[in-house]
């Protein structure tokens, strides 16, 4: 992320946190900047560890809270596949995910057909769809070329 980008990001955290009512402290935004220089869709564990290496004395307590409310207050993407921990996204923008079965590596692609799936035929009565995330799930280059060296 540029200079530029991540100036823009961390402008809206201290709006975002100014209109709900929550406070910008040192620990906080030091967090919303980890997850911003971490391009891997972090686990809140990735995110404690890059985080007690800049701010000491930080208890992991407060980096899993602090995620949660930096997702909600949608400033960050919170991403959750069945069997794996939870990720955190610094891109909030639309898009959708390409998962590693054997690294648990998450690519981020783009692709406006995505965008615009169909709703299904099958959509039950009264459910009013906000969004969609596709994700596909196959093994990445490096997981490959490990398996087949050739
Ligand atoms: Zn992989
Ligand atoms: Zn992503």
């Amino acid at each position: 992320m540029d200079t530029e980008a991540h100036r823009k990001r961390i402008t809206s955290f201290e709006e975002r946190c100014r209109s709900e009512g929550v406070q910008a402290t040192v620990q906080r935004r030091a967090i919303f900047e980890v997850v911003l220089d971490l391009d891997h869709h972090p686990t809140a564990d990735d995110v404690f560890e890059t985080v007690t290496s800049r701010i000491p004395g930080v208890s992991r307590t407060t980096v899993y809270r602090t995620l949660e409310t930096l997702a909600r207050m949608q400033l960050i993407n919170r991403v959750s596949h069945p069997g794996s921990a939870v990720r955190y996204d610094r891109n909030i923008d639309t898009h959708h995910h390409l998962l590693c079965d054997q690294c648990n590596e998450i690519i981020d692609v783009s692709d406006e057909r995505l965008d615009t799936l169909p709703a299904p035929d099958t959509l039950p009565a009264g459910f009013e769809i906000i969004g969609c995330n596709v994700q596909f799930r196959g093994i990445c280059e490096s997981c490959r070329d490990k398996e087949d060296p050739s």
